[in-house]
């Protein structure tokens, strides 16, 4: 399955923040979206980072209740790994496995188009296994 096929199902909605936005404005979209990550565009709309849960536990860790008055730009990763609409389940899996992260950003010709979770690319993954056991049932009973 292609990331342009998981986009049709799960909606292109990304949640986007500014470079300038403090930490707390940052926890606040996570909570309100529950979700583990925000892309960071720049004045051009541009993608110049990510930010996930992991980055703020780690800065409120470091800097306490100061750190939220920080700009996300100070905690957030600034080189992104992003995947294309072509790119398949397992191009996904291999990249968040290599990166170690697991969101990734969908960009179409540097566009912002959407967002792969993890939980997206395992559930695509179940449902191919269970439409493969599916068929090889039938394929013996038949
Ligand atoms: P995650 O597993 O997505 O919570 O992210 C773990 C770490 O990887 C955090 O430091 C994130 O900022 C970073 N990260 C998450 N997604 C990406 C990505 N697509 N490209 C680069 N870094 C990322």
């Amino acid at each position: 399955m292609a990331v342009s096929e998981i986009l049709a199902q799960k909606g292109k909605q990304v949640i986007t923040a500014s470079e300038q936005a403090t930490i707390q404005e940052v926890a606040n979209l996570l909570a309100q979206h529950k979700i583990g990550a925000i892309v960071v565009q720049d004045d051009k709309d541009d993608v110049c980072g990510i930010v996930s849960e992991r980055d703020l536990v780690k800065e409120i860790a470091s800097n306490q209740s100061q750190a939220l008055k920080q700009p996300v730009s100070s905690c957030m990763t600034h080189k992104v790994v992003s995947c294309d609409p072509d790119d398949t389940v397992d191009r996904l899996m291999e990249k968040m496995t290599a990166g170690r992260f697991r969101h990734l950003p969908v960009l179409d010709k540097g566009k912002l188009v959407g967002i792969i979770s993890i939980g997206d690319v395992v559930k695509r993954k179940i449902e191919q296994a269970e439409r493969e056991a599916e068929e090889m049932k039938r394929y013996i009973a038949g």
